[in-house]
């Protein structure tokens, strides 16, 4: 990964995963803030990581879910850090635009219990800056898989090869976060199931040099990535590939 380096925020997330990540040029980030309800262990976390007020870059989100954005207005005050994320997930997460709806758009029972929990407490947060896509600041390239949530996006740092995928790309089933199995969005969990596996299909069959996959939910994924990812996009109906070893 060249002199970035990568871990963590939550020592043990139950719902989603957080990623502080240092790309070795005295940046510091933090890609997704994870749930509230998990706020006390991110807290924990950056503060055994050494992340003191004022010593993070940026908080980026991949997408504006409260999983996933839960903790960006907090950061926001606690560490005084912009929070960035898709302008088009901007407009909901500040408030400006109603969420869609998720729940009843075809999940199970027990995911469609966690969609209508996520209609009626969607997060908030200030949004500092939305993102170019394309190259963008710091080494990050943004690829939108819009579909998802419309704002939904790739982070790609392109210096160390670290893709930061939230859930239009999974290394493992939400909550049970050890299951390891690279997945596209969930049906149940998007607005537009078929654009947002489109668009990441797209991506990946430009086969960017990925050399660590780090997803919203599930491990970090280092091995057999370029077989992995390639299965993902080979077949139309192929949206999961078992890896043998995830890390
Ligand atoms: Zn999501």
């Amino acid at each position: 990964m060249g002199g970035a380096t990568l871990h963590v925020g939550l020592q043990n997330p139950r719902i989603a995963n957080t990623w502080l990540f240092s790309d070795g040029e005295g940046h510091t980030f933090l890609v997704d803030t994870g749930h509230r309800v998990e706020r006390r262990s991110l807290a924990v976390s950056l503060r055994r990581a050494g992340v003191r007020r004022g010593g993070l870059t940026a908080v980026l989100l991949t997408h504006r879910h409260s999983d996933h954005a839960g903790n960006a207005a907090w950061l926001r005050d606690e560490l005084r850090c912009p929070v960035i994320c898709h302008a088009a997930d901007a407009v909901t997460l500040s408030g400006r635009e109603p969420a869609p709806r998720l729940a009843r758009r075809g999940a199970n029972a027990a995911y469609d219990a966690l969609c209508r929990f996520e209609d009626r407490f969607p997060a908030r947060s200030p949004v500092d800056e939305v993102y170019d896509e394309g190259d963008w600041r710091w080494g990050f390239e943004v690829i939108s898989v819009a579909g998802h949530t419309r704002g939904s996006s790739l982070l790609f740092h392109q210096a160390s090869g670290t893709l930061f995928t939230g859930d239009a790309l999974l290394s493992g089933v939400p909550v049970q976060r050890l299951v390891a199995r690279l997945t596209l969005a969930i049906p149940g969990f998007s607005e537009d199931v078929d654009a947002c596996h489109h668009a990441t299909r797209s991506f990946l069959r430009e086969r960017r040099p990925v050399r660590a996959l780090c997803a919203g939910h599930g491990p970090r994924v280092t091995r057999r990535l370029p077989q992995l990812l390639q299965a993902l996009c080979a077949e139309p109906s192929a949206d999961a590939a078992q890896p043998s070893g995830a890390t």
